[in-house]
């Protein structure tokens, strides 16, 4: 990493130079106590800024598929240009386009990027309180689909750099990158992959922030924000069972294949592999207080503080095994000859297929007549988790929500992030869009889920986070 930042250039919110009215005191008056004059009235213009450009961005339907990113991504890119960015639009196919927009220092020195996608999965208005194309704002959210999955992020972001650009700011030394792609929902392969393959010096950076981290949940009394340090792997499978067709009038007479999976799906329900802790879920342990020597343990007692908490931490421990899809007979009258289990399992980051088959071993071991075969082979990976980015991440949550910390995650599922890491082995990637008032909870039960919302509050907290978070680091 050329020139990485260190800690004694972030600079505590407040001395912004010429803006020094752009810079929030931080600590409880920024969020609920009265407000000073001059400050407010600008953060009040980048709170109403971000709100309006996320309804403006959900009212864009980019349901993927088909996406149809291209007016969304045209009009960031018209605010960004408009603000002093140098915008690229680049399309593995016409109609959907990527957004690269990069705002150059006087000197060299670290590339930030903020990464975003504008695809969003699809929403059946009849199950919805409100319409998921209307960005209605009631109950102090705004609702629709993408407004937490990630048009939010998106939006916090673009309002942040562009009313610093619009101000006249520009980083001291290296750049801040805008990365915004399409096509993240069914694999990316029009996005973030396609751009990191075709055009990398375009998207090479240093650090990076993306999804999948940064909604408050609270432990033993404390609130803390997981920062996303790495993603899991993806090493699905298929479980097949064979037998003798026959006549389904006579069940004694054939070999039903169907039924040989019982005891498998028994085991799936019942078994699961060992915990298998790697760097991330042990940093976890350590942060929020408990035992990295001991993760059963320590897991029984998050257990019972809050068991939907451990639901959602809990997989970060090892490998996870989902059985989603069996097949048999295609006729009702005739005994399957074969029965197919296709499993989602999901592995730590940087384990492969030894550690799967190793886990597989655990839960199935001393079945007989199993064929098992690996359909997708996707190694998870990591950023360190000591690094300036995450030392500036964690200032900054000190700063606003005082007692409240950061503490590293790996994620479950996967994200952009993958790709970049891959591409570029030296950037720092993290997933964290920070939410003070919408928990973790909340959040993800809303993802992908009919009446997806976002306190407005929250829009505005993540704006000022990553327009604080580039003056910090990029000076
Ligand atoms: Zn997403």
């Amino acid at each position: 990493m050329p020139k990485a930042p260190t800690l004694a250039r972030w600079r505590t919110i407040g001395d912004v130079g010429p803006d020094a009215e752009l810079a929030p005191t931080g600590g409880p008056a920024a969020e609920g106590g009265p407000p000073t004059t001059g400050r407010s009235h600008v953060q009040g213009e980048l709170a109403a800024e971000a709100t309006e450009l996320l309804r403006r961005l959900v009212r864009l339907n980019t349901v993927n598929p088909p996406g149809a990113e291209r007016d969304a991504i045209e009009s960031l890119r018209s605010i960004l240009t408009e603000a002093g960015f140098q915008c690229e639009l680049l399309a593995a196919e016409p109609n959907r386009p990527n957004l690269v927009a990069r705002l150059r220092g006087e000197n060299d020195g670290p590339t930030l990027c903020y990464l975003g996608h504008l695809d969003t999965v699809l929403a059946d208005a009849g199950e919805w309180k409100h319409d998921p194309w209307s960005g209605d704002i009631a109950d102090g959210y705004l609702w629709g689909r993408g407004s937490l999955d990630m048009k939010s992020q998106v939006a916090a972001e673009v309002a942040a750099v562009a009313g610093l650009a619009r101000g006249g700011w520009r980083p001291a030394c290296g750049e801040l990158l805008l990365v915004t792609v399409v096509d993240e929902e069914t694999g990316g392969e029009l996005g973030s992959k396609w751009l990191c393959e075709t055009h990398a010096e375009k998207v090479r950076c240093d650090m990076l922030l993306n999804e999948g981290g940064g909604a408050h949940f609270e432990l033993h009394g404390r609130r803390y924000y997981g920062v996303c340090c790495a993603e899991k792997g993806v090493f699905r499978f298929t479980v097949t069972t064979t037998g003798a067709a026959g006549h389904a009038s006579m069940p004694r007479l054939g070999e039903n294949a169907l039924l040989k999976m019982a005891p498998v799906l028994e085991r799936f329900a019942n078994g699961r592999p060992s915990l298998e802790p790697t760097v991330e879920p042990l940093a976890f342990l350590r942060g929020v207080g408990e035992d990295e020597h001991d993760p059963s343990a320590a897991l029984e007692r998050l257990d019972e503080q809050d068991s939907r908490l451990l639901t959602m931490l809990e997989p970060m421990f090892g490998v996870t095994f989902a059985p989603t899809k069996i097949s048999a007979s295609e006729k009702i009258n005739v005994i399957p000859s074969k029965a197919q289990l296709r499993v989602d399992c999901r592995v730590p980051p940087g384990f492969g297929e030894p550690q799967a088959r190793h886990a597989i071993e655990q839960v199935l071991g001393g079945l007989d007549g199993l064929q098992i075969e690996f359909t997708e082979r996707v190694t998870g990976n990591r950023s360190p988790i000591d690094s300036p980015l995450m030392d500036a991440l964690g200032q900054w949550i000190a700063q606003r929500d005082p007692g409240a910390r950061t503490v590293p995650m790996a994620m479950p599922g996967f994200t952009d992030s993958h790709r970049f890491r891959a591409a570029f082995p030296e950037c720092v990637a993290y997933g964290f869009f920070p939410q003070r008032h919408q928990s973790l909870l909340q959040t993800q039960a809303l993802m992908h889920a009919p009446d997806e919302r976002i306190d407005v509050r929250d829009l505005a907290f993540a704006a000022e986070f990553y327009r604080d978070l580039a003056v910090g680091l990029l000076g």
